[in-house]
């Protein structure tokens, strides 16, 4: 079966210029490549900086990264040029924000936050009682009255706010959802009901998940595969409980180590010194030598290539990549 998402090579670069002035190029996604199946929850961890919010993002800067392909349902989004194709393709793939109120304008009522997909995409064939009854369904379905379509944004709790944000993203019935840090700011005890309600649209609408997260312990209960992100890079991928289970990049055990609700037994605990290196300025060989307690002479000048060292499983390090 083709996946419903295959990036291949992906870069997304940005000019940038540092606090002198130079000009630089920061490679916030560079040669990354992955493949999503339908019906998936696909994983994306790693520290903030590391390029997992970019790799999200670049699904939906439709024909604009800065090198590679990303096919979607058969599709390559990258080959884009009109407007009216971005449009027709937009649908199938929406964003859910880590700030629900960054997606919410403080000035409209709920209803005519969820009237506005409708509005842009299908003006002229939905009546006001058809879009009407659509947002009544939308409230349904992520488990809130219907007379809250009459509140105002701030007059909801940050998970109410995230159910809103939650409802607009399916809208139009997407295919694939990109949760970026879907519950990060929200109370650990709301964090399970949003998660438990994604995971229930999910079974209902037969969605593809491409979850983005700082915290393991939140993508190893939700993800059926996870990649590991570390400046730009994929350093590790695999099923879930391998990547718990036979953990093998350094990098990997110590966000084990660091992730307080994941039962850490069978990881050796590796604390992580220093802090994530400029991802303007990454260091040369392999870009997580310095921060490594297992680093050998040649990490500092040879890449560590990506490579399925078991099934399915693989991995960015030296330490693994015997045959080299
Ligand atoms: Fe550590 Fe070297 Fe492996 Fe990089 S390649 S993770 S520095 S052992
Ligand atoms: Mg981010």
């Amino acid at each position: 079966q083709e996946p419903i998402i295959r990036m291949e090579h992906v870069k997304q670069y940005f000019d940038i210029r540092d606090s002198k002035g130079k000009k630089g190029t920061l490679k916030a996604v560079d040669d990354v490549s992955i493949t999503v199946h339908k019906g998936e929850t696909f994983g994306i961890v790693g520290e903030s900086g590391c390029g997992k919010s970019t790799l999200g993002k670049t699904m939906l800067n439709l024909g604009a990264v800065t090198g590679g392909n990303i096919i979607i349902d058969g599709q390559d989004v990258t080959a884009f040029k009109s407007r009216k194709e971005k449009v027709a393709f937009g649908s199938k793939v929406q964003l859910v924000f880590q700030d629900p109120s960054a997606c919410l304008n403080p000035r409209n009522k709920i209803k005519d936050i969820l009237a506005e997909p409708f509005q842009i995409h299908h003006k002229k064939e939905m009546s006001k009682a058809e879009i009407e009854a659509e947002i009544d369904r939308l409230l349904t379905m992520v488990g809130l009255a219907a007379n809250y379509k009459q509140r105002y944004p701030h007059e909801m709790s940050g998970g109410q706010k995230q159910r809103i944000g939650i409802a607009r993203a399916l809208a139009l019935k997407p295919d694939i959802i990109i949760c970026d840090e879907p519950v990060s700011a929200l109370d650990v005890s709301i964090q399970a009901q949003v998660i438990n309600l994604l995971v229930e649209l999910q079974k209902q609408m037969d969605l593809t998940y491409l979850f983005i997260s700082h915290d393991l312990g939140v993508v190893y209960h939700l993800c059926d595969r996870i990649a590991v992100m570390y400046l730009g890079n994929i350093v590790e991928l695999a099923d879930r409980d391998a990547l718990y289970n036979d953990t093998l990049h350094p990098y990997t055990k110590a966000l084990i180590s660091a992730a307080p609700s994941i039962d850490k037994e069978k990881v050796e605990r590796i604390v992580l010194t220093g802090d994530v290196p400029s991802p303007a300025n990454p260091p040369k060989g392999c870009k997580f030598h310095t921060r490594c307690p297992f680093a050998m002479e040649k990490c500092k000048t040879e890449v560590p290539e990506l490579m399925e060292v078991k099934d399915n499983h693989l991995v960015a390090c030296h330490l693994c990549n015997k045959e080299e």
